[in-house]
């Protein structure tokens, strides 16, 4: 049985045995949302992916430490170095503050990451709050001899990093070919290479967002904050950074030059890019007019859904597919999903009427090897899922007595699903678990109202108004009919 956890790397492009740099430690680094809008079908992957990785390491065993960022500042439109800043133009946009747009953002982003069922992180970080530790890494830039200032702004020298390292390592880009291809942009002038990128820049005067700095009054380039954020909280040597494949260039290959440079080595051991989510193929984006929001996903409030899919469904859709592959989104590979999570779902329910008894034809060990196998092979979800449903088929027979299973086994398969159902893929029951609170609920206020007929009765008013009046602070609203009464939660 393979039992180290294989990691593919993408800066080596292939899977590599899981050590950590200092362990028990285990440090993660997320690059997390932009916040100007509301979080999207696209957004989901990555909150899935390193969500799945920060439940694993935490369940082998290891102390995590999950940094995801809330980047706040610095992104540009069309993510170059020129344009607005897209929190800047949201708020000008909506008549806001800058800080208004973000904190609306993030409260809903937050609140879809809940749905998913996703666990918040160690620290969630914000690029507005860490200016002064960004002037400091741009100041350390400048003092190696790999970044230049140019009328009041500062750009990383591409060309003068690429003589003593490696700039294009992590995408594979040859920098020869990104000067060549790189066109000319208005303000380029500034730099001495297309390929060069800020670190600094200085604002205009209708520029809102802005700090003072030994430059000018500027902020922050967008790569920058990234690799500022984690040397702080994870040090300069940490073992996991994560993000969206389409961060590999330019921002994550911007990232370990800036920590290069500054460091004289890259922060990182092991690089890890989820896959995209495509329409018909096509990448879902912001800027490409074709998202599906998260909300309109869950409730069914867009053109081109079916119906609503619940948070878990979306989630178990997502963790169908490896994250390294591709997943393009459909109702009709939702709707398989949908069937797929209620299927696994019942079937942690069916375990629970399962007699064990003296004999047992289930081979238990068999199986968990198999799914610890797949978790190894680098989060291998979809295998480890085909393998559950291959114990949901077992189950099944269990329970119509075709097959017999004794207690250690029915012990060791009950904990099997628990753990990696719940604790590792992260789902959670939907409906049962609301029905269920319900359900208890009922039971309390069937109680609560009796000792209120009791004191009618008795004519003590006190009591009987004192429930009511609790109930309804409590946010339940009863009302007295003729067989009893009816109950609802305040919206
Ligand atoms: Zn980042």
């Amino acid at each position: 049985m393979e039992t180290k956890l294989n990691i593919y790397n993408t800066l080596s492009r292939r899977k590599e045995v899981f050590e950590p740099v200092n362990p028990p430690f285990v440090g993660i680094y997320v690059c997390g949302p932009t916040v100007y809008g509301d979080a999207h079908l696209g957004h989901a992957r990555p909150a899935i992916t390193f969500d799945l990785v920060f439940r694993y390491l935490q369940y082998l065993g290891y102390k995590v430490r999950y940094v995801r960022n809330i980047t706040d500042v610095g992104h540009l439109t069309n993510d170059s170095d020129d344009g607005e800043d897209k929190i800047e133009k949201k708020a000008k946009a909506d008549k806001l503050e800058p800080m208004e747009i973000v904190q609306y953002y993030t409260n809903r982003y937050h609140k879809n990451m809940e749905q998913l069922n996703t666990l918040p992180p160690s620290i969630e970080p914000h690029a507005s709050g860490h200016i002064i530790e960004q002037e400091a890494l741009v100041q350390r830039i400048l003092d190696n001899g790999f970044a230049y200032v140019s009328d009041g702004s500062v750009y990383f020298d591409v060309e003068a990093y690429n003589k003593k390292y490696h700039y294009g390592k992590l995408s594979g880009r040859r920098v020869e070919e990104l000067l060549a291809n790189t066109r000319q942009l208005d303000g380029q002038e500034e730099k001495r290479h297309p390929a060069d990128f800020a670190l600094w820049k200085k604002a205009t005067p209708e520029h809102i967002m802005r700090w003072p700095s030994p430059w000018s009054d500027g902020f922050p380039g967008w790569h920058l904050e990234c690799s500022c954020m984690s040397q702080k909280y994870l040090g300069d040597r940490f073992d996991i950074h994560g993000g969206g494949l389409d961060l590999q260039f330019p921002h994550h290959e911007c990232e370990i030059a800036q920590s290069t440079a500054a460091y004289g080595h890259d922060a990182v051991k092991y690089w890890m890019h989820n896959n995209m989510v495509t329409i018909k193929g096509k990448k879902m984006g912001k800027s490409l007019g074709n998202f599906i929001t998260l909300d309109q996903l869950f409730s069914g409030e867009n053109e081109v859904l079916d119906q609503g899919y619940s948070p878990m469904t979306v989630r178990f859709f997502i963790l169908q597919a490896h994250y390294r592959s591709p997943l393009d989104f459909s109702n009709d590979a939702l709707k398989a999903a949908e069937k797929g999570y209620e299927r696994l779902m019942a079937s942690v329910t069916a375990l629970d009427k399962i007699v064990a008894g003296k004999e047992n034809t289930v081979d238990v060990d068999g199986l968990a090897e198999k799914c610890w196998e797949a978790m190894n092979d680098d989060f291998n979800t979809p295998i480890l899922i085909a393998h559950l449903f291959d114990g949901v088929r077992v189950i099944n027979s269990l329970v119509a007595g075709n097959e017999k299973i004794d207690r250690e086994n029915l012990e060791k398969l009950k904990k099997l699903y628990h753990d990696l159902i719940f604790d590792i893929l992260g789902l959670r029951a939907e409906t049962e678990s609301v029905s269920r609170d319900h359900e208890v609920l009922g039971k309390v206020l069937d109680m609560v109202m009796s000792i209120r007929t009791e004191a009618k009765q008795k004519k003590d008013w006190a009591t009987s108004d004192k429930i009511r009046d609790e109930l309804k602070a409590a946010g339940i609203v009863v009302k007295d009919t003729k067989d009893g009464y009816e109950w609802e939660l305040e919206n």
